[in-house]
């Protein structure tokens, strides 16, 4: 970086720190006006700062006391076991009386309720995934209070999640192919209603037992009118309210999980359905190689990887990797969301082309390796001075009298 914008960005940036976080967004502009190098230094510093007091890494409920309610009775849910615990909530399986059948029931600790932001935000994740209707986005049946804690009561889902499928290791092509399939039609239902996702990962996608996606956690999602989105295309409906209007998030405090983070994102920029795509981006890398694409030692080493630095080509980590997925990874990964995919459903075209292609071209290669073995088995009739088989599949030459 040139020493003097170093140096007007370090005034900017201690500058803004000394103001109430509510109001350094709006000083930012003012200081920076039309430098928009300044405003992304300045930005990155910010969000840098706000990484080392660990926000993203420390999960809200990290060190909370948590007491059991398996067995309890919740309205009408009797709770039988804790499916798990994640940054904004405890889940656990339940079976609901009233219609008989079982539901995952996502809960807030007491303390935790008690903080208008963490409530806004889970109001936030019930409500934004609530107005979905889509076989691959987890379907949200209710939002409840009991005891003066708030729990989301949402369909139950058997198999695991795609973090827990990945562990490290690379799944294969065809399975990569079709589970993105289903992640980028989700995401263009979630993107055309105004609803963006913001924390896309593979914890936040679960692969049922039967093998279908289904995209969880609209938590961090910021309902954003229609005409906002990347496309320009209005949605198919306007989905406004009280928090819409306010984004809970400031300028330097990025929500989202560090590597799977938009390059805007991590800058604290406004966002809009690019960053989902990017963050997609970086879930179908990993499911092909098993590992992400931006590493570092720290939260801070990870954002800067994804603001400056070049991934590794997948195909170097995975060599079966077919081109075009590479090429499909590659687009989803550009830094700048004008050079990106701009919307869900043309990443998801083209993962339906490469599909098609890749079982035509299987097809073509069975029939080749049919029509070698038919002409392997004339050479060896002929070699052999024995009756041609009639058949023309499935020939098996036994020694017939010559005609
Ligand atoms: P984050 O808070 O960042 O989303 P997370 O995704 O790891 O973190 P949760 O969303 O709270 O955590 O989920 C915790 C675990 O509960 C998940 O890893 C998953 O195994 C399980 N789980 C969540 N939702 C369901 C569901 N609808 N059905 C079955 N299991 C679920
Ligand atoms: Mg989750």
């Amino acid at each position: 970086m040139r020493k003097d914008l170093w140096q007007r960005a370090e005034y900017v940036f201690h500058a803004a720190l000394e103001r109430p976080p509510e109001s350094r967004k709006a000083f930012l502009a003012e200081a920076c006006g039309k430098d928009l190098e300044l405003r992304t230094e300045v930005g990155i510093l910010l969000t840098q700062d706000e990484q080392a007091g660990s926000f993203l890494e420390k999960p809200v409920l990290a060190d909370m006391p948590e007491t059991s309610m398996v067995g309890q009775t919740v309205s009408h849910f009797r709770i039988v076991e804790k499916l798990g615990k994640g940054g904004m909530g405890i889940v656990y399986k339940a079976e609901d009386a009233r219609l008989n059948r079982t539901v995952a029931l996502k809960f807030l600790p007491e303390e935790i309720c008690r903080d208008p932001l963490v409530l806004e935000r889970f109001r936030r994740e019930a409500e934004a995934a609530s107005a979905l209707n889509h076989s691959n986005i987890c379907t949200i049946y209710d939002i409840d209070e009991h005891d003066g804690r708030l729990f989301m009561a949402m369909e139950f889902l058997e198999g695991q999640t795609l973090k827990q499928r990945i562990a490290g290791k690379r799944i294969e092509t065809e399975q990569i192919i079709n589970l993105a399939i289903q992640i980028a039609d989700a995401l263009d239902v979630a993107h055309s209603r105004g609803v963006i996702h913001r924390d896309i990962k593979p914890a936040n996608i679960f692969i049922t037992s039967r093998g279908q996606a289904k995209v969880l956690d609209f938590g961090l999602a910021k309902l954003v009118p229609a005409r906002e989105t990347a496309s320009g295309q209005p949605g198919e409906s306007k989905i406004t309210t009280e928090a819409n209007e306010q984004d809970l998030t400031i300028l330097g405090s990025a929500v989202g999980t560090p590597a799977y983070m938009s390059p805007e994102q991590a800058l604290g920029k406004e966002l809009d359905t690019r960053t989902d795509l990017f963050s997609f981006g970086v879930v179908i890398y990993e499911t092909a190689t098993g590992v992400t694409p931006f590493r570092g030692e720290s939260s801070t080493a990870t954002l800067d990887a994804i603001i400056h630095s070049a991934p590794m080509a997948p195909s170097k980590i995975n060599p079966d990797l077919p081109d075009r997925l590479e090429l499909i990874i590659n687009r989803a990964l550009e830094k700048d969301r004008n050079c990106r995919y701009q919307n869900a459903s043309d990443i998801g075209t083209d993962l339906q082309q490469l599909k098609q292609d890749l079982v035509s071209h299987r097809s073509a290669g069975r029939e080749a390796a049919k029509s070698t073995k038919w002409i392997r088995t004339l050479s060896y009739c002929f070699r052999n001075r024995i009756r041609r088989p009639r058949a023309k599949t499935g020939c098996h030459p036994g020694r017939q009298g010559m005609g």
